[in-house]
């Protein structure tokens, strides 16, 4: 048996692969990724793939960038871990400078983890001490919104409102107010934007006259819900939110795990509306899609809440082992390094206009229902009916369907059920970014239409 063989086999006997049926993978050739060069991944057989979601949302510079990977050897060299838990090193002391001046005005402090789940877990559990330290009574709820993600974990799934992954879930999860969220392809009030001056926000704003003395919180993700699919708020809806959250004195989160880190065309989605939070949650792209390594990010205020007397155990009784890793946090600034001296977000602006332009063409397939763009956040929504917008049955697996044939095609990508996710890394080369976006338009019209 070849060596090749033999690890396809392996890869199905012994790995339990995340949000994958495994009855299925089963009886698919699996895919493994060896080596990785710009937008390319490529498999054992030396087969190359466009990497069309960024290995998960994560990679932004491209595979195998020189400067993260020096930079990742310098750290090794010196010391791969040592604790954050009252020790302190030089790359994580230089991140947080730097994220501070980055985000949002107002985030002072930063808090280390290692995903986008624990930094949401993190955020959640600061506010919910806040107000106790504040000696403000009864505010232990929270309010999130429909579809919303905000990771795997107990709590991230509490605040979750996808009804597929978190039903299950159910009985072991907190209470959660869940606000309607705004969805204009399908919007729940039946109305159009922008003759609907956002009436998604008054049942947000019910919750809060209501029942704003039991939340500490709410937790959102700006601009565009990544997991459910791509959607898009509407402009306003954020600093709506932002609003409310302040008259009605609740604590705003910001969840920018996905579109933080240039995804949506600026640094952080929150700036599109001008938008300060009071939390911050990053992950995803911090690194570079070099290493795990996520960061909660809070004011001052918050911060201060926490100080006092050593007995008077105000302490936040929080942290995970490897919280702060000097590797992971190297990573993370030659990531930003980059960013400056690439001009990554200069040159994203022209190649957003060129994606948009190329994503024209795809309402004329019969069962494209919408194309929602944000930047490089791109979900294009699969319906059986388009005049209907009747969704396929999930019995026809048109998503996993239409990956596979792009597949073949030289393209790696990921359905979010019936919606084709795009979202290549930041720096990808305008052919690249072409030849992609064709090649799934024709994954789409073969595998729904029959025919190229
Ligand atoms: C991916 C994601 C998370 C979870 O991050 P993990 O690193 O997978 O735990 C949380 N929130 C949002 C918005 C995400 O897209």
């Amino acid at each position: 048996m070849s060596w090749q063989k033999r690890l396809e086999e392996d890869s199905k006997r012994y790995i339990w692969h995340p949000f994958t049926q495994m009855r299925d993978y089963q009886e698919m050739e699996p895919v493994i990724i060896e080596r990785g060069e710009g937008s390319y991944l490529i498999d054992i057989y030396g087969t190359k793939y466009l990497d069309g979601v960024s290995s998960l949302w994560v990679n932004i510079h491209g595979h195998c960038r020189k400067e993260i990977d020096r930079a990742i050897v310098e750290q090794v060299s010196k010391i791969s871990h040592s604790t954050l838990l009252g020790l302190s090193n030089p790359p994580a002391i230089q991140l947080a400078k730097k994220l501070v001046n980055i985000t949002p005005q107002g985030l002072e402090r930063v808090f280390y983890s290692d995903n986008g789940s624990t930094a949401n877990e993190v955020a959640l559990k600061m506010a919910f001490q806040y107000w106790q330290h504040k000696d403000v009574k009864g505010k232990t709820k929270f309010i999130s919104f429909k579809n919303a993600y905000h990771g795997d974990t107990l709590g991230a799934v509490s605040v979750g409102g996808i009804d597929i992954f978190h039903q299950a879930f159910r009985p072991l999860l907190f209470d959660v107010f869940h606000a309607k969220a705004p969805y204009c392809y399908r919007c729940p009030q039946g109305l159009i934007l922008p003759r609907c001056s956002l009436e998604c926000l008054r049942d947000l704003e019910e919750i809060l006259a209501l029942h704003h003395q039991e939340v500490a919180a709410l937790i959102i993700e700006p601009v565009v819900q990544g997991a459910a699919g791509m959607i898009i708020q509407p402009p306003g809806f954020l600093q709506g939110v932002r609003e409310l959250c302040t008259r009605y004195g609740v604590l705003m989160i910001a969840d920018e795990v996905a579109v933080g880190f240039g995804r949506t065309g600026k640094m952080f989605a929150c700036e599109h509306e001008g938008v300060n939070p009071d939390l911050m949650a990053l992950a995803k792209g911090v690194t570079g899609g070099y290493l795990p390594l996520a960061i909660t990010l809070v004011t001052e205020e918050i911060y201060c809440a926490f100080l006092g007397e050593h007995h008077e155990f105000k302490t936040f009784f929080h942290g995970h082992t490897y919280t702060g890793n000097p590797l992971a946090c190297a990573a993370a600034l030659a990531n930003l390094e980059v960013f400056e001296s690439d001009k990554t977000l200069e040159r994203l602006a022209p190649k957003i206009k060129l994606l948009t332009n190329r994503l024209e063409r795809f309402n004329d397939l019969s069962t494209v229902g919408e194309v929602r763009q944000k930047g490089f956040m791109v979900g294009i929504e699969l319906v059986a009916d388009k005049a209907t917008k009747t969704p396929f049955s999930p019995r026809d697996k048109i998503g996993i369907k239409v990956i596979l044939e792009a597949r073949k095609r030289g393209v790696i990508i990921r359905p979010l059920g019936d919606v084709i996710v795009i979202m290549p890394p930041l720096n990808i080369a305008e052919e690249e970014l072409e030849e992609l976006v064709e090649e799934i338009y024709h994954s789409i019209k073969i595998t729904t239409e029959g025919a190229s």
